[in-house]
């Protein structure tokens, strides 16, 4: 399938089946906006869901926070995105269209209309969205929506410290909103003004950051195969040495192979101790950690993987896409690792009639219990099959007039359409063996 055909594909799917919907369409649609419908919030949440559980729940020496979203002018100074966060901005004088110089294929050449040498001189574009916090319109009340989760993580190093019992090596893990006025957003929720982030603040001894940075480069990339990427499609990328911010000893990207080429999925980046000594020095706060068996003080290093819940959403998405002719048919499937599917199980009455409704809502409750399931008894079954593939549920369940004398029902695999009878006694059973 052409890349471009794939990516239309995607996009008709998710507002087809309840995944991702253009935001305010009944007012015209919002730029650069969605909402995440029915399916779509449950896959997103099991991105989210998915990344805690292998950085927060399965890891001794990580913690979490949910820091605030609305954020004063300190913060930003510090972390320097005030001065730095910039994007270069051109204008074409042709047609008026505006560039992120940076991201442009020729960086002469208007993508819009196509006129060369057009562009004014670049300037910095801040990416912060600025507010007001309260109802007097002075320079006290600046406040700004964070672009990032990480500056959280920093500014409550020292009560992380003193509360959780944690010495470095130690993680500080957030997910959550993050807002930047991209000059470009596109390419579906590829690049959006508001998104998920999923980021984590390593804190190290110095001596110990080379090595904790490839060791969360390697963890980070597996993290992708282990929930069903296809291996070939994602990649660690190293920054060259011009690509790097002035602190970072090294960053590599975690990029996926999108549509439209190689793109980063996640950044990994080696800190060094900037992000504690800056707030440090603007808070007048001490941001270290006492070693009592050194019987010294030190700053420490972070090693940060920083993820984006709605773009890696999206990739898990695009790679399991598959298409695939069975019975002269197109039969559209979404080969997504149990963990990510929206729903695990389908429960299918094979009629409406009502004596199948009571087994298929016993079997719904039970299941319902320890697994997403969903519940759905109108048309005929090989439409829903179909429906339950294209939203990649890895499992149906379908009650027949049979079961109501052997007490058994039929499990459908989406993967190989193969069925088996079981027991119900036993269905619970199968699926903990299966959905790990
Ligand atoms: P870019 O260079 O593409 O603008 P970045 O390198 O500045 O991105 P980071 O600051 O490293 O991005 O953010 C970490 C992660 O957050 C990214 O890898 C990406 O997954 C996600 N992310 C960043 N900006 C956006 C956005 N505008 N829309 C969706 N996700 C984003």
């Amino acid at each position: 399938m052409a890349s471009s055909e794939l990516f239309d594909k995607i996009v008709n799917l998710s507002k087809r089946r309840g995944i991702v919907f253009p935001s305010a369409e009944i007012y015209g649609g919002f730029r650069s906006t969605y909402d995440y419908g029915p399916v779509g919030v449950l896959m997103l949440r099991n991105v989210k869901d998915a990344w805690w559980r292998s950085m927060v729940q399965l890891r001794p020496d990580v913690v979490g926070l949910d820091a605030s979203i609305l954020s004063p002018p300190a913060i930003w100074e510090a972390s320097g995105h005030l001065a730095n966060f910039t994007d270069p901005l051109v204008d074409c004088k042709s047609c008026g269209s505006r560039h992120r110089l940076d991201k442009l294929e020729d960086p002469n050449t208007c993508p819009t209309c196509g006129a060369t040498g057009e562009f004014t001189e670049p300037r910095q574009f801040n990416l912060m969205f600025k507010t007001q916090a309260g109802p007097v319109e002075d320079s006290g009340a600046i406040a700004y929506l964070r672009p990032e989760t990480a500056q959280g993580m920093f500014i409550n190093f020292a009560n992380v410290l003193n509360t959780s019992r944690k010495k470095p090596p130690f993680g500080i893990a957030q997910i959550g909103k993050s807002f930047r006025n991209e000059i470009t957003p596109g390419n579906f929720v590829f690049r959006t003004r508001e998104f998920e982030q999923m980021e984590m603040e390593f804190f190290v001894p110095p001596a110990e950051a080379d090595e904790w940075y490839d060791y969360w480069c390697n963890e980070r990339l597996q993290w992708y195969i282990d929930h069903g990427m296809t291996a070939e499609k994602v990649r660690l990328r190293a920054h060259e040495s011009d690509e790097l911010s002035h602190y970072s000893s090294g960053t590599s990207d975690v990029e996926f192979e999108f549509p439209w080429g190689w793109d980063e999925l996640e950044g990994i980046a080696n800190r060094g101790d900037y992000d504690l000594t800056q707030h440090a020095k603007h808070s007048g706060e001490k941001l270290d950690f006492f070693d009592q068996a050194s019987n010294s003080r030190y700053t420490p290093h972070v090693i940060e993987p920083a993820a984006g819940a709605t773009r890696t959403m999206m990739a898990f998405l695009m790679d399991a896409y598959h298409e695939e002719t069975v019975n002269d048919e197109t039969r559209t499937v979404l080969r997504l690792h149990h963990r990510i599917a929206a729903y695990k199980i389908a429960v299918l009455p094979l009629s409406k009639k009502p004596e199948l409704a009571g087994p298929s809502k016993e079997i719904f409750d039970g299941l319902s219990q320890r697994w997403m399931c969903d519940y759905d008894q109108t048309q005929a079954i090989g439409k829903r099959y179909r429906r339950q593939d294209e939203i990649g549920t890895p499992y149906c369940v379908t009650v027949d007039f049979d079961t109501l004398d052997d007490q058994a029902v039929t499990i459908r695999d989406r993967d190989t359409m193969e069925q088996v009878r079981i027991p119900i006694a036993d269905v619970e059973q199968w699926f903990a063996e299966r959905l790990v």
